[in-house]
Parts: C-alpha cells; sequence; structure tokens
C-alpha cells in the first residue's frame, strides 16, 4: 500500500509573548512518521521517488546521531527494502537514532570520515555487481528533492498566513546542510513575499555555510527555471554562525538551560544538536538586532530521539 503520511500540513502553535515580539512555531517536529523532523519531510518525497523507480535498495550516509539515517532506515523497512549506511567513525556512539536504525534492521558500515566518500562509492558499485538497483539518498537528504520539501512547507506557511489573516516578518530555523534554507528561500523568491529568514547554522562557518545554502537555491531555480537577479538571492540568503559551538557536538550550558526551559515553560523538547541552537539563536538575534513588536515564526525541525540522548545526562 502506498504511504500516506502526508498531504503533510504540520500546526503551527502560538506561544505567546517573547522578548516584546509575538512567538509562533511551526511544529514540523509533529509531522506523524517516525518522531518527524525535517528529515521525514524529505523522506517522504525522495521514496516517492523510488516507489516509481524500480529500486531495490537504498544507501545512505549519516552518523549514529542522524535523524535522516533513523527516517531513512524506517521508510526502507516498511518497503521490505535493504538500507545500507555508511557512517563516520568518529560519531558512532549509541543513540536513540543508532538504536532505531537497528531496530529497522539496516546494515551500518562505520569508517573513517574520509573514507567515507570511497566506501559509498565502493558499496554502489558492489550492489549494482550483485545485479541490485540501489538507490542513492545524500546525506541529510541534500539536493533539489530535500529543496522541494522546503519549498512545500513555505507554502503551507503562506496558507496559513492567508487563512489566519497574519503575517510572519521572520522565520527562523536551524541549519545544517541547507536545503531546509534553501527551501524556505526559494519559496519566498517565487512568491516575492517581504520577510527575513534567518538561518541559525548549527555547525558550517561562513562564507562556506552560506555558499552552500546559495548553491542549492541556484540548483533548484535553474531546476524550475525561474531566473531571478543574483543581488536578491544573496540578499535573502541570511546564515547567521554565531552560535555553532561544537558543532555537530554536544553543546554548552546556555542551550542546555534553553532546552529546559522550552520543555518547562511549552512543554516542547528541542535538542542540543539542532533546535536548541536554533532557539537560544534566535533569542540572542532577537535581542541584538532590538527587534521588537514584529511575528516571528520558529519553525521546529524535529529530532525528538535528540532530546533524549541529551536528558539521559540532565
Ligand atoms: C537535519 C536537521 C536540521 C538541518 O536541516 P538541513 O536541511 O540539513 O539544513 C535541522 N534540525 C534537525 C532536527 C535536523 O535533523
Amino acid at each position: 500500500m502506498k504511504e500516506k503520511i502526508m498531504g503533510i500540513c504540520t500546526p503551527i502553535q502560538d506561544l505567546g509573548d517573547f522578548q516584546l515580539n509575538r512567538l509562533y512555531i511551526k511544529r514540523d517536529d509533529l509531522i506523524p512518521y517516525s518522531f518527524g523532523g525535517n528529515k521525514a519531510r524529505k523522506g517522504k518525497l525522495f521514496f516517492d521517488e523510488i516507489d516509481q523507480g524500480g529500486y531495490d535498495c537504498v544507501v545512505t550516509y549519516g552518523s549514529s546521531h542522524s535523524n535522516h539515517c533513523r527516517i531513512i532506515a524506517n521508510m526502507a523497512a516498511k518497503r521490505g527494502m535493504e538500507c545500507f549506511i555508511i557512517s563516520p567513525a568518529e560519531v558512532s556512539e549509541t543513540t536513540f537514532n543508532s538504536r532505531f536504525m537497528r531496530l529497522f534492521g539496516a546494515e551500518v558500515t562505520t569508517v573513517p570520515v574520509d573514507k567515507v566518500h570511497d566506501t559509498i562509492e565502493r558499496k554502489l558499485q558492489e550492489l549494482k555487481t550483485q545485479g541490485r538497483m540501489p538507490s542513492f539518498i545524500p546525506g541529510g537528504g541534500h539536493g533539489n528533492i530535500g529543496t522541494e520539501a522546503y519549498v512545500r512547507c513555505y507554502q503551507e506557511i503562506k496558507t496559513y498566513e492567508q487563512e489566519q489573516n497574519i503575517h510572519f516578518d521572520y522565520i527562523f530555523h536551524a541549519s545544517g546542510t541547507g536545503t531546509t534554507q534553501a527551501g524556505l528561500v526559494c519559496g519566498q523568491l517565487i512568491e516575492k513575499d517581504s520577510r527575513q529568514i534567518v538561518g541559525i547554522s548549527i555547525a558550517r562557518k561562513n562564507p562556506r555555510g552560506r555558499n552552500v545554502v546559495i548553491e542549492s537555491i541556484r540548483e533548484y531555480l535553474n531546476d524550475r527555471k525561474v531566473v531571478l537577479p543574483e543581488s536578491l538571492i544573496q540578499q535573502k540568503t541570511l546564515f547567521i554562525d554565531n552560535f555553532t559551538g561544537t558543532g555537530y557536538g554536544k553543546d554548552s550550558e546556555t542551550v542546555i538551560s534553553t532546552i529546559k526551559d522550552a520543555m518547562t515553560r511549552y512543554g516542547i523538547p528541542l535538542d542540543s544538536t539542532y533546535t536548541g541552537k536554533a532557539f537560544y539563536g534566535m533569542e540572542q538575534y532577537l535581542i541584538n538586532e532590538q527587534i521588537k513588536g514584529r511575528n516571528i515564526l520558529f519553525i521546529h525541525t524535529g529530532g525528538t530521539p535528540l532530546f533524549f540522548d541529551d536528558f539521559m545526562s540532565f
């Protein structure tokens, strides 16, 4: 049976006053599949393609913390497809996500990070030699399919605004490999909306982090044959790299107290790799830029199992 998770349309919740602004949160963490998150939104579109394509297994990449690998392993297992995950040895301790990968029967191959690329190539070659039809899904759900998932999310936000007669002046979210941000910005550029989308980087520094987002934007717009001035793309891509802490690793006390506070105040789980950093970064950004009297939307990109990893050491 074909999976009908979505027409995804996740709830937007009013969290009340927030540093002289009004804060709303879009709950992509509540996408009703395997603890949701942006990887579920992207994964759904990747598997729409896989279901059309005559593939018989999937190969992807991610660490033992990866939300992407949890989702892909689940979607593959559901179809009775084998899932091969190449994983960096540097980040390979047991986590809730790695337990899920095991539950779904994914085969995880752990190699030093500088061997990952070659190991993926070899795995794909080996499978093809055996007469298999592997589908390769880029780490984090990168590429135009991942971007498309967040163009559609942008459309949901826009529909909500029209229905509720509200305008979000700012949209904040955690930015990692960049397609979540690229999709949101493409959505905005296509609609010619005026607002500021702020990606809070969780690991990458500028200029590289921002350049990766911009490349994804260009790639998507080219594919859709949308021509826009380069200056506009540059102007609309705001990638803030002051809150990366230790990158994909665990984070500082400030982020941990942000997580405890959000759970207590709103009953919403954040995590120290992605959403905790982004939420803290948003707070600091609003203070530093002296933003007041605005409607602010935070996109909760998921990672509930990571909340529980953090929670074990609270
Ligand atoms: C992967 C991930 C992100 C980053 O998304 P990108 O599209 O890679 O930038 C943000 N939040 C969570 C919870 C994630 O799992």
